[in-house]
């Protein structure tokens, strides 16, 4: 049985024009970018246009790209280097971020900086409200994602930069989710740092960007070259740079048509789903969701379990909260949400892009309506058996 796969909020196949456009910088146009030699000339230029590119299709300067690993690097990067020198700093984080903003948050929260958390609301907005009560006291770094990876809820990102005016020195968001889905202009948001990373729309895992405002203060993670002005040392890979800008032209260019289309199916699927396994939840606001993202509770149904069982029929979705021993805990956005227990332990991540089909949700729907109410027919199972036992 073929695997369908919805978990394209977690990574997504490259395209192969992008193979294509990487395919020379391998082994023909291979040489380090640093070298004086023509070669490396050619590798330079290659990379420098590579960033002009990133640069253009996102409202930045080309010197405000830097190139990284990713964007837990970039987050990493923008969250521990903009404190360089305050101690104790004060730090606002939204509670729905990803953990590469989350847990770097913690750490410097023991390191001894103070950490003050924003609301968010039942449709996984954060409130802007809250933001004044955070702001008592001017505060050193405010960071807020663009769309979340759990839920596709856009933050009202725009919007929280300029009430907080000048009474926070950075402003740092994960646009990881919104980048290549949805017109992104780092300059328009007015933020001081932004990650992405290609990997989300159909580029090559193993590199991101954090886009730098002239003048923000950055301190780098690693010591060691002079590359990207000494902000991120180490040899550039000429070829991933060259692959992540041929993904993110290419999803400019289709982004309309690729949202539409990615509309559609998600609309179908929902439906189907709505119609043949209910009761089915949508976590997070109809209103303001990328159509990527569809996080859905299946009340009865423990969501670790179903995970296992929708594999086993062939379906790859997430529930994009499982710790690193394998066990599943309460996702924290969802949570954040303020989520009953019943919606929290039964919520699926599905994800989709625009290679994903019709045909591929009517199948998929199927398969999971099937799980779903074999799932709850056991759990009422063992439910009947367990108050007959009592
Ligand atoms: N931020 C968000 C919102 C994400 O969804 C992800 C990827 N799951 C990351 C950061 C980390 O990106 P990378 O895989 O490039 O390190």
């Amino acid at each position: 049985m073929a695997a369908i796969y919805l978990d394209h909020a977690s990574t997504t196949p490259v395209l192969p024009d992008v193979l294509e456009a990487m395919r020379p910088f391998w082994n023909e146009t291979f040489a380090n970018p640093a070298s004086a030699h023509r070669p490396g000339q050619r590798a330079r230029q290659a990379l420098e246009s590579a960033r002009e590119f990133v640069a253009e299709l996102l409202g930045a300067f080309p010197d405000e790209v830097v190139f990284t690993s990713g964007a837990t690097e970039a987050n990493n990067l923008a969250l521990k280097g903009s404190l360089h020198g305050l101690k104790p700093a004060r730090i606002v984080v939204s509670p729905i971020e990803h953990p590469s903003v989350s847990e770097p948050a913690t750490w410097l929260q023991q390191e001894g900086h103070e950490v003050r958390h924003l609301a968010v609301d039942a449709s996984g907005r954060v409130e802007p409200a809250s933001l004044n009560q955070a702001l008592a006291h001017p505060c050193d770094l405010l960071t807020v994602m663009l769309a979340n990876n759990e839920t596709g809820v856009l933050q009202p990102v725009k919007e929280l930069v300029e009430a907080a005016g000048t009474r926070i020195a950075h402003f740092h968001c994960d646009a990881v989710q919104a980048v290549g889905k949805v017109p992104v202009d780092f300059h328009g948001l007015g933020v001081s740092t932004m990650s992405l990373s290609a990997h989300k729309f159909h580029g090559p895992r193993g590199i991101g960007a954090l886009l730098v405002r002239r003048g923000a203060r950055l301190r780098p993670l690693f010591l060691g070259g002079h590359q990207q002005n000494g902000v991120r040392p180490g040899t550039e890979p000429v070829v991933l740079a060259v692959g992540l800008a041929k993904a993110l032209e290419l999803a400019c260019a289709d982004l309309q048509e690729r949202y539409t289309q990615v509309a559609r199916v998600r609309d179908t699927f929902l439906q189907l789903l709505s119609d043949q396994a209910a009761p089915v939840v949508v976590n997070g606001s109809a209103e303001h969701s990328l159509p990527h993202i569809l996080n859905v509770s299946f009340p009865g149904c423990p969501a670790d379990i179903l995970l296992m069982k929708l594999d086993l029929a062939g379906v790859a979705c997430s529930t994009g909260s499982a710790c690193s021993s394998g066990s599943l805990l309460p996702s924290p956005v969802l949570r954040a949400m303020g989520l009953p227990d019943s919606l929290l332990r039964t919520a699926l991540r599905f994800s989709f892009s625009h290679l994903t089909t019709m045909e591929q949700v009517r199948e998929a729907s199927g398969r999971i309506v099937a799980a779903v109410a074999e799932l709850r027919q056991v759990q009422l199972g063992s439910l009947t058996s367990s108050t007959a036992l009592a």
